[in-house]
């Protein structure tokens, strides 16, 4: 499958590696404003391909996403100093007012993966702008947020994550829900597993846990400076989920009619993930107080959309 990468900064790039490492495409375009940059990170990635697996990586213009089944949005503006989030959603939404059609000039089959932030509201710009249908216009919206869950629920259960299965629903954000209702590991609740391991999930255990997937980005933010890999990762396994056709379920942000009554908002809920973009959504079994969580998540993006005219 042909990938493109639209910005090539820390988090398409990273894509890009986590693509060629993982096989999950056999042709990846970079393309960016700074050419040089897409330029370098191409030849840089190429450089892996030997210890990986033989994908065609280059750098182009968008006439070269011709044929790509996906093009990963990563472009965007970086925060300026007292520059305030709407001012920056604004620009970012600017910056694909000149992408979209672009793209789509060259590649007018294509999946777009939106990963640029704040995801959610880009999804919903990016529906609008490329007037796709929405099942086509793809948020990575918390799929890395539900990988953390995991993680730290597998890490507390002392199994591994892959056998762990809870989802982070709503805003890739602040607002994010932790459905731990319904998460569960070899069938059992992961609540009723931990105390028949002897590992209380106590309320202490869960705020922790809550803490490090709904503040990750903070924390990683001060030591780095900016997040990539985890989210390289998941662009990656999206793609992985689309050149397969493997109909995987996948915590992913698109524009639904309605999110417990809030009409046409872009959150993520778990969708069916194939060759053709999003497949179906699964509404999760939620206890009363995260549906209300979800509610009041879909609100914060709506809002957010709707204050820069989306
Ligand atoms: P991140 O950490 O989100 O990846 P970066 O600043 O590292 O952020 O990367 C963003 C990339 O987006 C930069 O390489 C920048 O040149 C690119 N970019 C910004 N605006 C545009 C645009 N209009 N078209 C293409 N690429 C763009």
């Amino acid at each position: 499958m042909k990938v493109g990468v639209v910005g090539c900064g820390m988090v398409g790039s990273a894509a890009a590696y986590a693509l060629v490492m993982r096989g999950a495409a056999s042709e990846v375009v970079l393309v960016d404003l700074n050419h040089r940059m897409a330029e370098a990170q191409a030849q840089d990635i190429r450089h892996a391909t030997p210890f990986a697996y033989p994908v065609k990586v280059r750098a182009g213009g968008y006439d070269d996403l011709e044929n790509a089944a996906a093009v990963i949005l990563a472009a965007g503006a970086n925060q300026k100093p007292g520059e305030s989030r709407m001012e920056l959603l604004g620009r970012n939404a600017d910056v694909f007012a000149q992408i979209i059609p672009r793209v789509l000039g060259a590649a007018p089959g294509t999946i777009l993966l939106v990963a640029t932030n704040p995801v959610d509201v880009m999804t919903q710009v990016a529906t609008r702008l490329s007037g796709l249908a929405p099942g086509r216009v793809i948020g990575s919206g918390t799929v890395l947020d539900t990988a953390r869950f995991r993680g730290l629920l597998a890490w507390h259960l002392g199994l591994s994550s892959k056998s762990v299965h809870g989802y982070v629903l709503g805003e890739h954000g602040d607002s994010e829900v932790l459905c731990w209702s319904s998460s569960i590991a070899g069938s059992v609740r992961v609540e009723d597993l931990a105390e028949q391991m002897g590992r209380p999930l106590d309320d202490a255990a869960k705020a922790h846990i809550d803490e490090q997937v709904r503040r990750a980005a903070y924390h990683i933010i001060e030591g780095k400076g900016a997040t990539w890999y985890g989210i390289g990762g998941g662009l990656m396994r999206i793609c992985q989920a689309i050149a397969n056709d493997e109909h995987a379920v996948l915590t992913l942000s698109v524009v639904n009619d309605s999110i417990e009554g809030i009409p046409h908002v872009a959150a993520s809920l778990p969708r069916i993930i194939g060759r053709g973009g999003i497949l179906g959504t699964i509404m999760p079994d939620l206890a009363d107080a995260e549906h209300a969580a979800l509610k009041r998540s879909a609100q914060v993006l709506k809002q957010a959309a709707e204050e820069i005219g989306y």
